[in-house]
């Protein structure tokens, strides 16, 4: 074990880049909270806070200083970006990281299609750069944040892994699959990789204490932050993206997925980097298996949180498919894992998170 600063000594680290975000943060209080003592393990944090709140004077964004709160354990922080070689290096030095789970990057749809050379430095050479950082080191194992985007449009639902990426608009979903094509030329080029890239559908929920949540800067893109700000008074009403889409009520159906779910996800890969002779690229899809359409949404909320969400129906958004939800028997057979919160679960989580926190983590 390598010494640490204090004087302590160090266990194996998982370096999660990107912990400061919404899966990122939830993924740290889930490994700590289930942490046990015969297996020790150190969390280190890099995020460049370019979408995560730290308050004045505070050394680390809010999400982390209450993860610490909550579970009374210590997280390693560097306020860098991925870019940094040196930065990254110097982490690699202080910490005997064993495996890294990748969040960090940049991941507005629409803003990437205004900025795509942000989308692609951020996220491919910032990839790039932790690669070669994990390979100067002789770390080689890796869970990638990755998202069911890379399929583009659904040919055949429920999506399974063997369905085919790449015909893609924006640059942010270009983003994911280019990253995901470097991990299998990685995998192929060297047998000591092992990369598990988690296809996540819909994210949603927050931690259950309705401390730690998702906090997205500005206006919400995405449907449930979107709905728990309507329903807390923060935005006037919810505008449906179309009523004509080929689906139950008319309305986009997508397959939302509880983020302490994906955090129990990414724990479960983990685990599989144990098993002799793993390697190799593997990705897996994380999500219920089950759609709900925008309408369904709305109403479970509003039951949720005994809140009205007042909606308008507007027209289709450019880019939008009519259904997508996931086969998610590869989570089950390869990681043991299949979510086990149900869409009540999803909106109550949401809602605490949102009331308790109606500014998010800037209250
Ligand atoms: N949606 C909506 N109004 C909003 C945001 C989203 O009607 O303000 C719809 C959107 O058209 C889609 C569903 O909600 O059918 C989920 O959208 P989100 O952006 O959350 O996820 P994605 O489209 O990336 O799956």
């Amino acid at each position: 074990m390598k010494p640490g600063c204090n004087g302590t000594t160090m266990h194996p680290a998982i370096l999660v880049t990107g912990g400061a975000g919404y899966v990122g943060s939830h993924t740290v209080i889930s490994l700590l909270e289930n942490q046990s003592e015969a297996d020790p393990f150190d969390i280190v944090v890099v995020d460049n806070l370019s979408n995560a709140y730290r308050a004045e004077g505070q050394k680390k964004p809010e999400a982390l200083v209450r993860i610490e709160e909550l579970t009374g354990k210590t997280i390693y922080f560097y306020h860098a970006d991925i870019r940094d070689a040196k930065a990254l290096s110097n982490i690699f030095e202080n910490h005997k990281i064993d495996s890294v789970i990748h969040f960090a990057a940049l991941k507005a749809v629409g803003e990437s299609v205004q900025k795509p050379l942000e989308y692609y430095q951020a996220n491919i050479t910032g990839t790039c750069t932790l690669f070669e950082t994990m390979r100067k080191y002789g770390v080689y194992k890796l869970v990638y944040s990755s998202s069911c985007t890379v399929y583009g449009e659904p040919q055949s639902l429920p999506m399974n892994e063997a369905h085919p990426t790449g015909d893609l608009t924006s640059p942010y979903g270009k983003s994911k699959y280019f990253c995901e094509e470097i991990m299998k030329d990685l995998c192929l080029s060297d047998q000591s990789w092992a990369i598990i890239s988690l296809r996540y559908f819909n994210p949603v929920g927050a931690h259950h204490s309705g401390r730690i949540g998702e906090d997205p800067m500005g206006i919400p893109n995405n449907l449930m932050p979107y709905i728990s700000q309507v329903a807390v008074g923060r935005l006037p009403e919810l505008q449906v993206f179309g009523n004509d889409y080929k689906t139950v009520d008319g309305t986009g159906v997508r397959d939302y997925v509880h983020v302490a779910d994906l955090a129990d996800g990414h724990a479960r890969a983990l685990k599989l980097f144990r098993q002799p002779g793993f390697n190799g690229f593997h990705a897996i899809n994380l999500g219920t298996g089950t759609g709900y359409s925008v309408l369904q949404m709305v109403k479970a909320f509003e039951e949720a949180s005994g809140r009205s969400v007042p909606y308008r129906v507007v027209g289709r958004r450019a880019g939008d498919v009519a259904a997508n939800y996931a086969d998610v028997a590869l989570a089950a057979r390869l990681l043991a894992w299949r979510a086990t919160r149900d869409l009540p679960d999803m909106c109550r989580d949401t809602w605490r998170w949102q009331r308790d926190n109606p500014k998010g983590y800037q209250a």
